[in-house]
């Protein structure tokens, strides 16, 4: 089906709209950076360690030796033993936190949860498994059992072990292998890890003021307490809120999703919002069985290509869009100006056009706030102010709505850079204190801050003692994002110096084959040890610098959130730090590697 460009104003006064974009990122900026966050560990927001949803059984500990062991069990984990089961090596096990498969999925289980990209390119391996998401948002239950297939078609659901915390990681150069302690007592002995720890993993709170002071009840979006609202995940029927008082943080992608639920059954609900994030539409049908009868060998890689296109590079001339969401709207509303105008003769030409797109796209989203929230006060503070991409584009029809209820406020902490204080009773916001029965963080996630404050995981040594915390202090060292001279047999799923996809589970996915072809080779040719070389990794290091593209000028004129490591633009984490030769041209160079089949760069003991 053809996707047509949306209508955006054509008049937009740019000049004005990007001196309103500055007043309102410099209101937001904070000295504080990542260091205004912290962990839930134990105080009033509970434990991120401890399961709401699943009760933990007893059981012996490990002391075990392996080929591999796979730190997590969410995407990442789950795309690293899939690969290493389909290249045959099977003396595996995952170990994750979580009381199942599925990472995020497995956690966030907060009401509304469902996935706001794209099923059909988001869920890997759907031609391999014959599974069709049944909406083109997938619900985070269907999502989850999904990862549950996956391990199940792979053939390790009945090796991973859940619910335990891996807590030191360490080589052990007289077995040639790491010895790996967790919080359940056990020990194993695996000869390769693979660290699929996870970018959403660690839940992070606001620092704020009192924060341990408040009597009602506290949780994060990420620890949904079900018991406290009532209703369930399959159910989210919140019925315990008709008579409380509750107050959200946070106005990301999470929250837009859990917003209406509270609107809907909260007594009173006051939705916090520091920087407000652009919604559009979210037309979700059900999954199309005609067109899922004309489907030809190929079409996930090809959609998933379309769509990485869409989101990051460029539409080409003869490009049609076929995921047509928020995500896409910039380069299918380019590609159709093209197309009647002609396409740019320069790339100045091309940035040019590409800018006022941005600047027309991003009022169009003002307008529909305007368009649907009835109270001006209200619309106009929802109103996001800041170029398309500084933060996550999300789409609900029922956000803004929640706003013309009688029982719902929101309550802008712009000027303070965030919610100030909770008390006893409640919160603080503007100088007035309101009272809550109970404060919801949709708060996020620890996504480029530190290592150690992200795996949680105390020791992490390689070879000589060395800590990888130490060893990546000023940012990662690798050979092609994989692995790191120093720590050998160890193996990195993630945003770490490798290519960069719209499709974060075909991202992971690629890294889990690449590592699993290394682990492969290795145990075939019997070597104990494989590490990059120093000489491999300075390399790979000063190409991957010298090809990096310098996003710093779009980074600082956006306001501070994870996208932009929360203002500082020289971050050793940026998420969109990635090889700078693109996608295919980073697959390109290690199908390259591998069909050499030398293992260039290692040394292989
Ligand atoms: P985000 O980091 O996107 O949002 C956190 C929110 O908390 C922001 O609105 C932030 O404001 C606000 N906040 C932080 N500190 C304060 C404070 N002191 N006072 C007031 N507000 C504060 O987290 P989310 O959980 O919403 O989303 C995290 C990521 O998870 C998403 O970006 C996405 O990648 C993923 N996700 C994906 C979904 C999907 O469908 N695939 C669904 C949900 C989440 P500010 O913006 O000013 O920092």
């Amino acid at each position: 089906m053809k996707c047509d460009a949306t209508l955006c104003p054509e008049d937009v006064d740019i000049a004005a709209l990007k001196a309103k974009y500055e007043q309102e990122r410099v209101k937001r900026i904070s000295d504080k950076g990542q260091s205004q966050y912290v962990r839930p560990e134990g105080g009033a927001a509970g434990d991120y360690a401890e399961d709401p949803h699943k009760p933990l059984v007893a059981r012996d500990p490990y002391d075990e030796e392996l080929d591999v062991v796979v730190v997590g069990a969410g995407f990442g984990g789950l795309l690293a033993s899939y690969h290493l089961m389909q290249a045959g090596v099977t003396n595996i096990r995952n170990i994750d936190s979580a009381g199942d498969f599925g990472g995020v999925w497995y956690w966030n289980r907060y009401p509304g949860v469902q996935c706001d990209n794209d099923a059909y390119c988001y869920l890997p391996f759907l031609e391999e498994t014959g599974f069709m998401p049944s909406k083109k948002f997938a619900d985070g239950l269907e999502i989850q059992g999904y990862c549950r297939l996956l391990a199940e078609r792979g053939g390790f659901k009945d090796k991973a072990v859940f619910h335990t915390l891996v807590q030191d990681i360490t080589w052990d150069h007289t077995i040639q292998r790491y010895r790996l302690k967790t919080n359940r007592g056990d020990e194993f002995r695996p000869r390769f890890v693979v660290m699929a720890c996870g970018v959403l993993n660690m839940p992070k709170l606001p620092g704020i003021k009192g924060i341990n002071d408040f009597k009602g009840k506290i949780f994060h979006t990420a620890r949904w307490d079900y018991d406290f609202t009532g209703g369930s995940y399959n159910n989210p029927v919140l019925d315990k809120l008709a008579d409380k008082r509750v107050a959200i943080i946070g106005t990301g992608a999470t929250a837009i999703q859990a917003v209406p639920h509270l609107g809907k059954y909260a007594k009173h609900l006051y939705v916090i919002q520091r920087t407000p994030s652009s919604v559009d539409e979210r037309p979700n049908p059900p999954t199309d069985e005609a067109w899922i009868e004309s489907l030809q060998p190929g079409w996930q890689a090809d959609r998933q290509a379309n769509f990485h296109r869409a989101a990051m590079e460029v539409f080409q001339p003869g490009d049609t869009d076929q995921i047509c969401d928020i995500w896409t709207e910039l380069n299918r509303n380019l590609l159709a100006q093209s197309e009647e105008e002609g396409f740019p003769a320069s790339m100045e030409e091309f940035l040019a056009r590409r800018e006022t797109m941005d600047f027309r796209i991003m009022s169009r989203l003002r307008e529909r706030v305007a368009s649907i929230v009835k109270d001006p006060v209200t619309a106009e503070a929802l109103k996001p102010y800041y170029n398309f991409l500084c933060k996550r584009p999300l789409s609900s029809n029922d956000f803004y709505p929640t706003f013309n209820r009688d029982n719902v406020d929101l309550i802008d902490v712009s000027e303070t850079i965030g919610l100030q204080e909770l008390t006893a009773n409640g919160f603080v916001a503007n100088g007035k204190e309101y009272e809550v029965d109970c404060i919801i963080f949709a708060s996020g996630f620890e996504v480029t801050s530190d290592l150690e404050r992200r795996w949680g995981i105390k020791h992490i040594t390689g070879r000589d003692g060395v800590s990888i915390y130490d060893h990546w202090r000023d940012g990662p060292k690798t050979l092609h994002g994989t692995m790191t001279h120093q720590f050998p047999n160890m193996f990195y799923i993630g945003y770490i110096q490798g290519g960069l996809n719209a499709s974060v589970t075909l991202q992971f996915g690629r890294q889990g084959y690449h590592s699993a072809y290394i682990i492969k080779h290795a145990l075939d040719r019997g070597a104990k040890e494989v590490e990059p070389t120093q000489t491999a990794q300075d390399d790979y290091v000063s190409q991957f610098e010298a090809l990096m593209p310098d996003l710093s000028a779009f980074q600082a004129a956006c306001p501070p959130s994870y996208f932009n490591n929360e203002g500082d633009v020289n971050a050793k984490w940026a998420l969109f730090r990635s090889w700078g030769g693109g996608w295919n041209g980073f697959e390109e160079m290690l199908d390259n590697w591998r069909k050499n089949g030398q293992l260039d760069g290692m040394s292989i003991k």
